[in-house]
């Protein structure tokens, strides 16, 4: 089972599931995706590799429905599974343990570790004790350039899943996500000012 996470929404509609070096398992194996049916911003019928191969995909409430759905027997022939936005799929861990281990699949599962707060998000870290293998995947930061291992919510939502790309997620450093955090802070509490005395000075 292969693991890996990232702290960043994706900005476009590519895949994490299968990073570039995984297109050669695509082309000799019998695949199949499944993504949450949260996400409905590409569309949820297919996702697109890295190197442009387009993917059927699942889109699914939960794990534990796919089995059902794929059919048994179509089940019984795949090699590989790949589980994309693991974050939102609270049944995780029980359909890896089983894909992986009673079924045999080869499991490859991208998701978030964390959320804009920096809080763990979903079941995603608690998968990391069955993985072969791990990696955390970074980006640049957008305001230095730097390594970006964290993600800054420029909008006002404050629930945890909020979907959406560039538009509402930008990567940042450690340095930039604490001084992001004071500046969006500050921006907050000068708003809610003025609409305090705003609404003081209506008669
Ligand atoms: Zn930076």
């Amino acid at each position: 089972m292969i693991l890996v996470y990232s702290p960043h929404p994706r900005g476009d509609s590519t895949s994490h599931v299968l990073p570039p070096y995984m297109s050669c398992v695509i082309r000799r194996n019998n695949v199949a995706v499944i993504k949450s049916n949260k996400d409905t911003r590409y569309g949820l019928d297919s996702i697109v590799t890295h190197d442009g191969v387009k993917l059927p995909c699942w889109a699914l409430p939960n794990l534990s429905s796919f089995k059902q759905k794929f059919g048994l027997d179509a089940y019984d022939q795949l090699d590989v599974i790949g589980i994309d936005e693991a974050q939102f799929f609270e049944d995780l861990y029980d359909f890896c343990c089983e894909a992986a281990d009673h079924d045999g699949k080869k499991v490859i599962v991208a998701g978030l570790d964390g959320d804009y707060l920096r809080r763990s998000f979903g079941s995603v870290l608690d998968i990391i004790p069955l993985a072969d293998s791990v990696t955390k995947l970074t980006s640049r930061c957008e305001v230095c350039g730097k390594r970006a291992c964290f993600t800054l919510r420029k909008t006002e939502e404050m629930q945890t899943e909020v979907i959406g790309g560039a538009d509402v997620y930008m990567p940042v450093c450690r340095q930039h996500y604490v001084s992001g955090q004071v500046a969006i802070k500050t921006a907050r509490l000068v708003l809610e000012s003025q609409v305090q005395r705003g609404s003081c000075a209506e008669p």
